[in-house]
Parts: structure tokens; sequence; C-alpha cells
């Protein structure tokens, strides 16, 4: 079969590859659309030293016609961690195109069956395909209370901070993204107030919720000045590479900080299917399996928003 594979530093499109062979609890999709995130990316340069199929965002079908998506921690279900319910935690863990498992950029993936979340008839496949980094962006609402009256503020205008901005809003009435792009930011509708990166010294301690999406290491040092004293500071990304900031402010100002990353599919599967919030606009490029590698080479281009591969319409 045909699969976008990573060899550590680089990936390239295989059509050699032998058909996933299913451990036990598993089940093989065929695979119909797949999203190039940033993490592919990053593990295309090496990150985490992953070799295997790439791909971790998508939606795939059964014989019988059904679609699903699926979630990306395939945990034991046997060690403590998984027994006290942080499955996603499991230290036994494969993650799907990202830990010693191969991912959804091929014809056809092998999944946990128990990581299954059928897709509903009125959510098409490329909005499916945001199932997975708009769980995470759900995440912020699992681990912090937010409430109507609440000032949130995202920085970072890339996929996670439009998807962020958009969860919170279905909880609080005053959302504003941060970021350094118009066209971007523009992303983000006019329900969703907009202001550039430059004022952040402006804004400085105006949000009760502060979520950083950045994916930079001045992300972190930029959402503790834009908290409240006693606010909530929420790190959505990984940075690669070393922070140098003071962390006082942390004290005097008593902030929580809090880490997020995978949240819960049923609650993204809901909000596409409600029309809750439309992903539709983040969709930038399509591309077929057979042209994968330009597919991502298009995704690593500024200014570009989500690369979807629709491996069903490529045959
Ligand atoms: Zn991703
Ligand atoms: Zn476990």
């Amino acid at each position: 079969m045909r699969g976008l594979f990573c060899e550590g530093d680089s990936v390239r499109l295989r059509r050699d590859l032998e058909a996933p062979r299913p451990l036990d609890g598993e089940v093989v999709l065929r695979v119909r659309s797949v999203g190039i995130c940033d993490t592919d990316m990053q593990l295309a340069r090496g990150y985490m030293g992953f070799r295997g199929v790439l791909g971790h965002e998508f939606v795939g079908s059964d014989d019988a016609g059904r679609r699903y998506v699926a979630e990306i921690n395939n945990a034991c279900h046997r060690c403590d961690t998984c027994r006290a319910g942080r499955p996603t935690h499991c230290p036994q863990r494969t993650v799907l195109g990202i830990v010693a498992h191969d991912g959804a950029m091929a014809d056809a993936v092998a999944v946990p069956r128990a990581n299954l979340h059928a897709v509903p008839d009125d959510v098409d496949d490329h909005s499916a395909v945001f199932v997975e980094p708009l769980a995470a962006a759900y995440q912020i609402l699992e681990q912090v209370r937010v409430l109507p009256g609440d000032r949130v503020a995202v920085l970072g205008d890339g996929k996670l901070g439009l998807l962020s901005a958009w969860v919170l809003r279905t909880a609080a009435e005053r959302v504003t993204l941060i970021g350094r792009h118009a066209h971007k930011l523009a992303l983000a509708g006019s329900a969703i107030a907009q202001r550039s990166a430059r004022e952040c010294a402006d804004l400085a301690r105006s949000f009760d919720v502060v979520v950083d999406a950045t994916g930079s290491p001045s992300g972190f040092g930029d959402a503790i000045t834009l908290a409240r004293p006693r606010g909530t500071v929420v790190l959505k990304t990984t940075v690669a590479g070393a922070h140098t900031l003071s962390l006082a402010p942390l004290v005097i100002d008593e902030l929580t900080v809090v880490g997020s990353r995978c949240g819960p599919f049923a609650k993204a599967i809901a909000a596409l299917a409600s029309g809750a919030v439309d992903v539709r606009p983040l969709v930038s490029e399509v591309f077929s399996l057979d042209d994968a590698e330009a597919a991502f080479a298009c995704a690593t281009r500024k200014g570009v928003a989500k690369v979807v591969i629709d491996v069903a319409r490529g045959g």
C-alpha cells in the first residue's frame, strides 16, 4: 500500500508498504482523509526520532462503510495509570503516527477498537479530520472552569489557537485572539476580538484565562503578562528548546499554570455536528495521497492553515 513514511529527518511517499497488521484489539480502517499538523512537521525534522507512517488526524471507514475517527493514545488498559482513569498518560502507550505506531497518511491504518468514535453523517470528511485537534482544544474546558463573564485571551493565530478561541467562545462571551498575522486572525470571525501580538504590553493583566498556543518560547512569558493576578495560564503547545524567563510573577500574582494536551473526542464531534464550531475556514489546500510529498511541502509554507490529504478522492 501507499504511505507517507518518516525516515527520521525526511518524508517520502512509499508504495511498497505492507498492509497494517492489527495487534490484539485493533481494527484496520481504510483511510478517507488525513490532516497534516505541526507535530507531523516536527517529526519530519527528527523530533522524537519517529520512523514510520505519519498521520494522527484522520477519518477512516470499516468494511461496512461506517466512518470513524480514533483517539491517538494507544494505552495498555492494565497498568495503574490506566486503571486510575488516565489512559492518555499510560507509560506504556504508543501514539498513532507519533510514537512507535504507524499513522494514517496511508491507504489503511490499524487502530485500537476501543479508541474509535463514529462520525455522524452531518460531519464531512474534511471537518472530521479536525476532531483530534478540536478535542485538544476542548481539553481546556475539562481542566479550567471558564465562566460566561470571564475575559479570555488566546495567544497564537495558528490552527490550535483558532480552534481554542472558538471552543472558549462557546463558554465565555469575551474571547480575544492575539497573533502576528492579520490574515490568520481574520479567520477567527467576528465573534472573536482580534489583537496584534505587539499590543501585549497594553493588554497586561487584563484576562482571567490566557491560553498559550504559540508554539514559541516567548509565548509563556507573554501569557504571564496578560493574566490578571490569580488568573490562569494554560499551556497548549509544546516548545522544542528551553525557556529563559523569570517565574517570580507566578508567585507574586499567584497564577495557576495548567499544562493541556489531548481531550474529549465526543465533545469535539458533537460541536462539529451541531455547528457550534465550524472548522471549514481552516482547510486551505486538499491533495491526493499520490501528492502527499507536495502536500507536506505546502503545509510548511507560511500562511497556509490546514492541508488535508484526501485519500478516498485519490483512488
Ligand atoms: Zn496534530
Ligand atoms: Zn497503561
